[in-house]
């Protein structure tokens, strides 16, 4: 089948994966090879913006390749490599920070905010994330990226870099990136809260057993009008309603919006059944998982064969680049 362009995307190495980053990028990854060559990277230089300490980055890139893998992505069909095994991004990096005003971005909300969240850490690299996002895209020439509402502005940045890069030097090597709007739906995290993330310790890991996924769905908060099983609830205002949603046939879902709003099912009960079809429905996944753990030197093999391809991109592209800017 004929595929209609590249698409890029690449996500920050945080070990495991949990039910957000599933739901809010893998199952798109996945779905998204079927139409378009893939290329998936894990941001590993991205990730030292913030890092206090390194010790965990090796396990946890291979804990997130190992949880893509195991989630569907196909490495013979798609690109799936580390960013770190690819240095033409950071040629490219260097080179486009001379056609990125320095004002944009101080100016950047995304930077104003991470300045504000680690104030004893405001580094170089945290300024320069952007246009280290950007080298990544354009390296690959690809034509479209997935994004949520929320980065839009990211990319914009991005094809406004490719635009000044093109202008100054009077070429057109550089594509600019085109959206690939995705509704990402925003995954609450157990706390009924917050978004689902690791540092809050609202999440539920793929990669737990069934017993360990249980448990976590009987800690989610529910409707608080719901003090005894007596009171009815609204299921509208419920995440475990919401993950049935997601998890559970139409029937149950059905079931659940009228029994919880007359008191006629128990919020007990109903996280089970939840909790029963949330397992059925990592149970392939979990086997995938165990399977290609069982041999880590494959999922190296995968990532090394995936960044030599990667890189025999990247240096066609990086040898029209030096040409354009006069370098070679
Ligand atoms: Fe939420 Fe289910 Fe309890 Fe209703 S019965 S409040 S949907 S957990």
């Amino acid at each position: 089948m004929t595929k209609k362009g590249r698409v890029f995307s690449g996500a920050r190495p945080t070990g495991r994966q949990h039910l957000g980053n599933y739901m809010g990028a893998i199952q798109n990854y996945v779905a998204l090879q079927g139409e378009y060559d893939c290329i998936y990277c894990i941001v590993d230089l991205h990730a030292l913006t913030t890092l206090e300490t390194t010790l965990d980055l090796k396990q946890n890139t291979y804990e997130m390749a190992l949880d893509w893998l195991a989630a569907g992505i196909r490495p013979e069909e798609s690109i799936i490599f580390i960013q770190s095994h690819v240095p033409q991004v950071t040629e490219l990096h260097t080179i486009l920070s001379m056609v990125t005003p320095l004002g944009k971005l101080t100016d950047l909300p995304t930077f104003k905010d991470k300045v504000r969240e680690q104030p004893h850490n405001v580094n170089y690299g945290l300024l320069g994330y952007p246009v280290l996002m950007t080298a990544d895209i354009v390296l690959y020439k690809a034509g479209a990226v997935p994004v949520g509402v929320d980065q839009a502005p990211h990319l914009e940045f991005a094809r406004e870099t490719v635009r000044s890069f093109n202008y100054h030097y009077n070429t057109n090597v550089l594509i600019e990136p085109q959206m690939k709007v995705t509704q990402v739906p925003k995954v609450i995290g157990i706390d009924g809260q917050q978004k689902m993330s690791k540092s809050l310790n609202n999440h539920i890991e793929l990669a737990s057993t069934a017993k360990e996924t249980e448990q976590r769905v009987m800690q989610m908060v529910t409707d608080p009008q719901r003090q005894r099983r007596s009171d009815p609830g609204n299921p509208d205002i419920c995440n475990v309603f919401a993950f049935h949603k997601v998890f559970s046939s139409p029937e149950e879902v059905a079931t659940v919006n009228t029994e919880c709003r007359r008191a006629g099912i128990g919020c007990v009960d109903c996280k089970r059944m939840m909790a029963r079809n949330l397992n059925q429905h990592l149970e392939p996944f979990r086997e995938r998982r165990q399977q290609i753990a069982g041999n880590p030197d494959q999922v190296w093999a995968i990532l090394d064969d995936g960044a030599q391809r990667a890189r025999a991109i990247a240096e066609a592209t990086m040898q029209e680049v030096r040409a354009a800017v006069g370098l070679a």
